[in-house]
């Protein structure tokens, strides 16, 4: 009795994952055909320093602009693209475009471009940077590389060294999605890191009394081991007061920017450069 209700089990579910993984499939292909096709973008997102209220830089986050889809979110295709391979041309793609858009930036801002495991555990990705900053002309010292936790989580040791060339040559590299991963701290001891961000989780929640003493414990963190502290989705006033009071240097989110076109970034830029010039 119980094999035959598992086989009508069977003959139930059996269409419905057909579809899913048809559709699985067929974003595999669309995904593929987009980096030729040139369907991909990238918007950016500033970065204040909070004390003096100056945009210091600007996160580059990769649009998917597809004709059949529509507009799709990073979240829904970077894993895929993980996945499949494809991120290590898109990841480079990104990274020269950020650096290119960066180079016609007033000096000293900074470019943060977010990068997969995926990237830093493929050959030759400390030379695509390389090659990325010496097309553009950005200094190594105004770029900024992103990495999540999760990232690391299996401690290569071609990872790190790859990490530690890389900061070498002065590139700066951030531990994205702070507080998220499993072993948020001992990452900080593993590997070679300049700033952390605040996952924005906890920034929205900060409201309450717990996550506002995880976050002001983060930030304490951060200032004794001399590691920058950036906080993430700050989106009112009072979160960003919080975070001042608390000492945090960074903030990013709604309420300083959303995530703009390059030309639009690039207009706030120029505007707050000569602005902070004339006094
Ligand atoms: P992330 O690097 O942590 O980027 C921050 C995300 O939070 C962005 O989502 C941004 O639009 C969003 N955000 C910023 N401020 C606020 C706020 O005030 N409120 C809220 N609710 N959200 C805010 P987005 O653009 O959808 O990107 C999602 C994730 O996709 C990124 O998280 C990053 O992990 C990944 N990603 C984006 N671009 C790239 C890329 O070029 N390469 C790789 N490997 N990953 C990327
Ligand atoms: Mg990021
Ligand atoms: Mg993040
Ligand atoms: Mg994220």
């Amino acid at each position: 009795r119980a094999k035959s209700e598992g086989r009508n089990l069977y003959r139930f579910f059996e269409p419905a994952m057909d579809a899913i993984v048809q559709a699985r499939r067929a974003l595999e292909v669309d995904l593929d055909a987009a980096l030729p096709r040139q369907e991909f973008d990238l918007d950016f997102q500033p970065i204040m320093n909070i004390a003096s209220g100056e945009i210091i830089g600007a996160e580059a986050l990769m649009r998917w602009h597809s004709p059949a889809r529509g507009t799709v979110a990073p979240d829904a295709f970077i894993p895929v693209a993980e996945e499949t391979g494809l991120i290590v041309p898109l990841g480079e793609w990104a990274l020269r475009k950020a650096c290119a858009a960066a180079a016609s930036w007033p000096p000293g801002l900074r470019i943060a471009v977010n990068v997969s495991a995926v990237q830093l555990k493929s050959g030759g990705f400390a030379r695509s940077v390389i090659s990325a900053l010496a097309f553009s002309g950005v200094p190594a010292g105004q770029l900024e590389l992103e990495i999540t936790e999760t990232v690391l989580m299996d401690e290569s040791k071609a990872v790190l060294k790859t990490l530690r060339q890389l900061r070498d040559l002065g590139i700066r590299i951030a531990l994205d999605d702070f507080g998220t991963g499993y072993s948020s701290l001992a990452y900080l001891r593993r590997f070679p890191v300049d700033k952390i961000k605040i996952d924005r989780s906890f920034i929205r929640d900060m409201g309450n009394r717990d996550t506002a003493a995880i976050v002001r414990t983060i930030i304490g963190l951060g200032n004794e081991l001399g590691i920058v502290v950036t906080a993430e989705g700050v989106e009112t006033e009072v979160q960003l007061d919080m975070l001042h009071d608390n000492g945090c240097e960074e903030a990013q989110g709604y309420l300083i920017g959303v995530p703009s076109k390059a030309a639009d970034i690039q207009r706030l830029l120029k505007a707050r450069a000569l602005h902070s010039q004339t006094g």
